[in-house]
């Protein structure tokens, strides 16, 4: 909570989008006037304290990414470097926890 305000936490997982959060508020705080729209337009963004930034090999994000918006990239003298794709990115959370350093925000 963020001041009184729900919030995602994605360190506890990612958002499948079910909509079963805005379903159950009997206030209507949280409309879904599309339901087949995304709830946010946030993406996933790789901090500078990732591991292939820092010349460790790591992919640990691109697997449960199920759009496969996390692309590697092959470098020259370092290990595949992450890139979220932006427009493939649905903002939902899911590489967040996995990421052992933590370096992956949704905003
Ligand atoms: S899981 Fe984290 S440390 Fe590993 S490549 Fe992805 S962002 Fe970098
Ligand atoms: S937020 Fe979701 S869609 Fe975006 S890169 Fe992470 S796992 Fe993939």
């Amino acid at each position: 909570m963020v001041r009184g305000y729900p919030e995602v936490d994605f360190k506890r997982g990612e958002c499948t989008f079910c909509g079963a959060c805005a379903a159950s508020c009997k206030d209507g705080a949280l409309p879904r006037a599309d339901a087949q729209a995304l709830p946010w337009k946030t993406k996933a963004r790789i901090a500078e304290n990732c591991l292939a930034r820092r010349g460790v090999e790591c992919r640990v994000c691109g697997d449960p990414c199920a759009v496969a918006a996390i692309r590697f990239s092959p470098r020259l003298g370092g290990p595949p470097m992450p890139e979220v794709d932006e427009g493939s990115c649905t903002g939902c959370g899911a590489c967040v926890a996995p990421c052992p350093v933590a370096a992956i925000s949704i905003t």
